[in-house]
């Protein structure tokens, strides 16, 4: 299996090397000039993959970002003639400070109101640049002085060459690092949905944020280069337009995979310059014909490939070479601290009058209970009344309508209820979900290192700066041992490098508990976590289980199956269209009439 981030040596290598001996050999100015523009929309598309490709975030406005970094650069290097390498330093200060803004309003909108955000700010950036005197209106700058590079003048376009696609390659490999870190990994997991990356610690509005910024800042470096080609700008390039085009691509080559931006790009910029050329002579009339081929072909490709082209690209190239995962787990590594465990009988999670109401419907009505350490409680009832709902509110996915919930973090009970998901998790409280919540095309392996993210470095700018560098690899070593053994405690060590989407729905929830272990917790919520498992499995579950009780593990759990929870719990609480209808020993609860009433619909019939 191919990880979509997994740079192989040797099509690396070769790349390179035909990378540098394209502008040796007697190659012809126009395609020198071609690789340039693929190279610089490249850089562009890369940020997408990050951005929209991984992290799910779609934006039409890059070639805005783009014309900050070109503009910058060109109004400083002219007007005050700054060096065009402060002029570099300029426009990434620039387009920081502008997509931190523009992030900060549009990241918070979601569905289709933040593609429609950034065709906002797109078509206002594009104005702003034709309108402003000191840019040069619609007419823009002329003059752009040529670059500099330890003495070398980089006047033409081969000599640009090697620059363009030297920045490309650092991109790509940059890029590539950052997507399998801890960091990479929170990236990941937006797609998966914001709710199970929160529950695991990921601060998801940064995370946002942040491939926001990263993606700007590519389009910036690019437009920098292209400032220094073209040697002149205008609004043009930097409109919606382009940025539609920019979109383009990233989907055309692979949004979801950092080679699909290259591919993306040349494939593009080829046809288009195919078909200018080509299409008015067929039709015998001047104009921008190849717009529609490049519409017929998005539809096209949106009905067959929507993954882009890359993939079918690497299947092919996959004969060759059989790929690794890039995420291995190391034979030993540094441990990481263990949170410590409660003492024996004392009140860990504490339900007051907890109530949830939505709209006319009360999902949880005034309930109360608590769990003690080392307990193994159970939550159950029918379908509807309540159980994952109850969950939700503990967790903080859901806030109360009124109530409290209490959690002994160190020595005290504190109020929990309130605080978002991922301080919840940072408190001790790991869960699963009911319906499984996991990243089908990651390896196990990494699915469950997300459940370690809150046990390594804070999430910062320098942890990004060394996750680019490569410098967190003993970090990485210890997060992916912790998930190793993790998988390995719960008896599915054979299976690390499989796509967790491969798995069968059982084990997928036997995933989650490793991944919910992962996050050192001293209170473990598990939602129908035996529901698909088979009998020896179900066995194999409530051993875990009880094993992990042993060490001092609180657990609330809520199980359909009668015998599993009858075995395995040591105390119960049964929920009803909301309510608490009953709650004590297992063997009370067997008896209790209200109980029997609730799940057999009464017994005197
Ligand atoms: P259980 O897990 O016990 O089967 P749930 O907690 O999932 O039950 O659901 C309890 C009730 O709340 C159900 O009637 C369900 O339809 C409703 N409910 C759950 N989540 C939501 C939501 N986000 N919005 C509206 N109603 C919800
Ligand atoms: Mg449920």
């Amino acid at each position: 299996m191919m990880s979509p981030f997994s740079l192989n040596k040797l099509p690396l290598l070769g790349f390179v090397v035909v990378m540098v001996v394209l502008p040796i050999l007697p190659t012809p100015e126009f395609w020198i000039t071609l690789a340039n523009y693929i190279g610089l929309y490249a850089i562009v598309a890369l940020g997408l993959v990050l951005l929209t490709g991984v992290g799910g975030l779609t934006s039409f406005g890059q070639a805005a970002f783009v014309g900050l970094g070109a503009y910058a650069t060109a109004y400083l290097s002219t007007q005050f003639g700054l060096l065009p390498w402060l002029g570099l330093l300029a426009g990434l200060c620039v387009t920081t400070l502008a997509a931190l803004a523009i992030g900060a309003i549009t990241m918070r909108l979601s569905g289709h109101y933040l593609p429609l955000g950034t065709i906002a700010w797109a078509l206002s950036l594009y104005f702003l640049f034709g309108n402003l005197e000191f840019l040069g209106k619609y007419d823009g700058l002329n003059g752009i002085p040529a670059l500099n590079l330890v003495g070398v003048e980089l006047d033409s376009g081969r000599k640009m060459f090697y620059l363009i696609w030297a920045i490309l390659l650092v991109a790509l490999i940059g890029l590539q690092n950052l997507l399998n870190s801890r960091s990479g990994r929170a990236i990941r997991a937006l797609n998966g949905g914001a709710v199970m990356a929160e529950a695991m610690g990921v601060n998801t509005t940064w995370i946002k944020v942040l491939i926001f910024v990263l993606a700007a800042l590519l389009a910036s470096v690019s437009g920098w280069l292209y400032a220094h080609l073209q040697r002149s700008v205008s609004p043009t390039p930097f409109g919606l337009n382009a940025g539609i085009e920019y979109l383009f691509m990233a989907v055309v080559g692979g949004a979801g995979y950092v080679w699909g931006a290259i591919l993306g790009s040349a494939l593009l910029t080829l046809l288009k310059d195919q078909l200018q050329s080509l299409l008015p002579k067929l039709l015998g009339a001047n104009g921008n014909f190849e717009t529609i081929v490049f519409g017929i072909l998005m539809l096209l490709l949106l009905q067959r490939a929507r993954d882009g082209l890359w993939p079918y690209l690497s299947l092919f190239l996959r004969r060759w070479m059989p790929s690794k995962p890039t995420a291995l787990a190391p034979q030993s590594a540094t441990p990481l601290a263990i949170r410590a465990r409660h003492a024996d009988a004392d009140v860990v999670l504490e339900i007051e009058r907890a109530r949830k109401e939505f709209g006319g419907l009360v999902a949880v009505n005034d309930m109360s209970f608590s769990v003690r350490a080392g307990q193994i409680v159970g939550l159950i009832g029918p379908n509807g009344a309540g159980k994952s709902t109850m969950f939700n509110l503990v967790t903080g996915v859901l806030p109360l309508t009124s109530g409290s919930i209490k959690f002994r973090a160190q020595s005290e009970l504190q109020q929990i209820s309130g605080l978002p998901s991922r301080q919840i998790v940072a408190r001790g409280i790991a869960r699963t979900f009911q319906h499984v919540r996991l990243m089908s095309s990651m390896t196990v392996l990494e699915n469950v290192a997300i459940g370690a993210h809150l046990r390594a470095h804070r999430d910062d700018v320098s942890d990004i700066a060394r996750s680019l560098l490569r410098l967190n690899r003993s970090e990485e070593q210890t997060l992916l041992f912790e998930a190793k053994k993790q998988l390995e405690r719960v008896g599915l060590g054979h299976l690390l490098y499989e796509e967790a989407g491969s798995l069968a729905l059982g084990q997928q929830r036997i995933l989650e508990i490793a991944r919910a272990l992962c996050c050192d917790p001293t209170l473990l919520l598990l939602d129908e976590p035996a529901a698909g498992l088979r009998y020896q499995e179900k066995l194999a579950l409530a051993d875990l289980l009880r094993k992990l009780k042993a060490e001092g593990m609180s657990i609330l759990l809520v199980e359909h199956d009668m015998d599993f929870v009858m075995n395995l719990t040591d105390h119960l609480v049964v929920m009803e269209f909301g309510s608490k209808i009953a709650q004590g020993l297992p063997a009370e609860i067997q008896q209790d009439p209200a109980v029997l009433e609730a799940y057999l619909g009464g017994i005197d019939e």
